[in-house]
Parts: structure tokens; C-alpha cells; sequence
């Protein structure tokens, strides 16, 4: 199975920069640069995993999130913050976020979360 990403920013750069980062990791990736694009692409093609800002116009990532896990329980979310806002973080883990990176991206952070995450649940639909 091809694990599906779904990359929400409203920073077009950094669409463009972590999609070609997972592909080139074997995953199929998505882009929307707001919440109502992404919101969309998780009907529509069902996405594994969601890399989602919290800093966006429009409807924030937070209430992306809480659409997002009625819309696909199973959906794994990876909050993206630009700073190290702990009260978001804890609010986004209660309604069910898997785990967050920080702005500036590292490509190793990124790797190691987004990765095995990936890995696990290629893992586990092989059993
Ligand atoms: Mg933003």
C-alpha cells in the first residue's frame, strides 16, 4: 500500500519543498494551502497522514483538525507549529493530533516523524 500525505500550509514554499521530500520517500502526496482545499482532498482521496500548520488564514489548523477527525477518524495528524506554542500543541493533542513538528522544517524532524509513522501503518496493513 502507498501511504497518502496530505500537506496543509498556507506557505506555498513549504508545499512545494515537503511534497518533493515525501515523494522522493515513496509516499503519495497532496498539497492545499487552506483548510477548505484540505478538508476536500480528505473526502475525496483519503489521505494516511495530514502535515497540518496551525498558523493559516481562513479557518485555522486547529479547526482543521476537528473537521478533519470527523470527516476520517483513522486520519493521523501532524500539527505543524511556527513556534514552540505549547497551549496549541496541548489543545491540538486532546482533540486527537498524533504528534507535532516546529517551524523552521528540519528535514531530519520530519523524516523521523512523518517516516515511521508511515512505515507503521505500511506495516500494519501488510498484516
Ligand atoms: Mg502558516
Amino acid at each position: 500500500m502507498q501511504i497518502k500525505l496530505l500537506i496543509v500550509d498556507d506557505e506555498v514554499d513549504v508545499c512545494d519543498y515537503a511534497k518533493s521530500f515525501f515523494e522522493e520517500r515513496g509516499l503519495k502526496v497532496f498539497t492545499s494551502l487552506n483548510g477548505e482545499g484540505a478538508l476536500e482532498i480528505i473526502k475525496r482521496d483519503k489521505p494516511h497522514i495530514m502535515l497540518l500548520d496551525v498558523k493559516m488564514k481562513g479557518i485555522d489548523g486547529i479547526e482543521v483538525l476537528k473537521k478533519a477527525k470527523e470527516i476520517r477518524p483513522e486520519l493521523e495528524i501532524i500539527m505543524v507549529t511556527a513556534v514552540e506554542d505549547e497551549g496549541k500543541i496541548a489543545e491540538a493533542k486532546n482533540l486527537g493530533a498524533r504528534d507535532y513538528v516546529t517551524k523552521p522544517l528540519v528535514l531530519d524532524e520530519l523524516e523521523s516523524t512523518v517516516c515511521s509513522l508511515a512505515d507503521q501503518l505500511g506495516a500494519k496493513s501488510r498484516k
